[in-house]
């Protein structure tokens, strides 16, 4: 695993962008890899990328830590391996895949700060060969890094809405069916952790979508934040539990953590103070998924926000802190095997909705065989689903009653 770089809030030198319009698309785009290229030069490094017709892109840079961002109309990238075209030239780590639907994003690390010198589609007219997008980075003193002032003018798409506060939520009470909304954990461009041909993404999104059903016949209305291999930034995820008016949010992973440190489910609820070093690991993990898809971590809050979510999370951290014990009773009680610390407090961006309890529920560790046999058994995750099921019924029926209780 290794070592990443803070987070820094701050945007974004950004650039520019090409943009090419071509009416009457027909398919999906491909990516060709003998067509394709990284090419490193003493002060440049070129970027091409043979596609099988042309498509509409744009490409900009991102800060804290410094990366390339290319989005596309929805390219095929599985004729080749990102891996191929990562660690040349100004380029360190690279992804690539489905972004949301219908596009597409390249992110690449950059080695240093970077310019982009030229993005353009070339079309050689006439010929009726397909295009090459070609991009091309110059090295820059950092300071310059940030002389093009891009916030005013984000070339980002459809940045996530900022989660809504409107509107409160009003807490359950036994009188409604639950609503709880299970979050698939990575997807798309971002797999999570991978091993053995495995991918996490993959993984909890068929876990998830087996949970619903077995909570969809307890009676709870269940909604899932992504029913398909798609990236959604963490904050989107919080968003549509909001629009869901879910009363619970259940976020599913089965991450990947350094030998000898997991094994067994565990449950992480919100907590900003936790120091837990493995907790930390992951937080970081959870956190740089987006960051390596090209998200923008400008922060939304401002100072009254911050106070007013505090005081949301302070009648809800109770409610969390018994949601987490009691989830953890169920799987326990069920015979799955847990983690030597079943409960456990973390930082996770995704947890942190001060008005709707949420958990993190790690089915185990896709870095363990042991468990990576467990999470591929239909029956285990039969008895899971079932305990996990179990355990939010149980919450949710002292819940109500605490809220019937507070009301009088
Ligand atoms: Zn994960």
């Amino acid at each position: 695993m290794r070592l990443f770089l803070p987070i820094l809030t701050a945007l974004l030198a950004l650039t520019l962008s090409a943009r090419a319009e071509t009416p009457g698309l027909s398919g999906l785009a491909r990516l060709e890899p003998d067509r394709s290229a990284i090419n490193v030069s003493a002060t440049e490094t070129g970027i091409t990328l043979g596609l099988s017709q042309p498509v509409p892109f744009r490409a900009f840079l991102l800060d804290a830590p410094p990366r390339l961002v290319v989005d596309f109309r929805e390219v095929d990238f599985t004729a080749a391996q990102a891996d191929d075209f990562a660690h040349q030239g100004l380029l360190g780590a690279l992804r690539w895949g489905k972004f949301r639907p219908g596009w597409s994003r390249m992110v690449a690390e950059l080695t240093a700060p970077a310019r982009i010198v030229s993005a353009e589609e070339r079309t050689e007219a006439g010929s009726g060969r397909p295009p090459e997008l070609h991009l091309v980075l110059a090295p820059v003193d950092a300071a310059d890094f940030r002389t093009h002032d891009g916030a005013a003018q984000s070339a980002l798409w459809d940045l996530p809405q900022p989660v809504p506060t409107g509107q409160p939520l009003i807490r359950q009470d036994g009188t409604r069916p639950l609503r709880v909304m299970l979050d698939p954990g990575h997807g798309g461009i971002d797999p999570g952790a991978e091993a053995d041909g495995y991918s996490e993404a993959v993984l909890v999104l068929s876990f998830a979508r087996e949970l619903k059903e077995a909570m969809t016949r307890a009676g709870i209305e269940v909604g899932l934040t992504r029913d398909e291999d798609v990236f959604v930034p963490l904050e989107e995820r919080i968003t549509r539990a909001h629009a869901f008016r879910a009363d619970l949010f259940l976020a599913l992973h089965a991450d990947a953590l350094p030998e000898g440190q997991a094994m067994g489910a565990t449950l992480y609820r919100f907590d900003d103070k936790a120091s837990d070093s493995a907790a930390r690991v992951l937080a970081e993990r959870h956190d740089r998924s987006d960051l390596l898809a090209g998200v923008d971590l400008m922060g939304h809050d401002d100072a009254v926000a911050g106070v007013l979510m505090d005081l949301a999370r302070t009648e809800t951290q109770p409610r969390v802190v018994r949601l987490a014990q009691v989830l953890a009773g169920a799987i326990k009680g069920a015979g799955l095997r847990m983690h030597r610390h079943p409960v456990q407090a973390a930082n996770f961006a995704v947890l942190r909705s001060p008005d709707i309890p949420s958990a993190l529920v790690e089915l185990g560790f896709l870095s363990s065989p042991v468990d990576r046999a467990r999470l591929l058994d239909a029956d285990w995750r039969a008895q899971m689903a079932a305990a996990i099921t179990e355990g939010v019924l149980r919450w949710a029926k002292a819940d109500a009653a605490e809220a019937r209780l507070l009301r009088q």
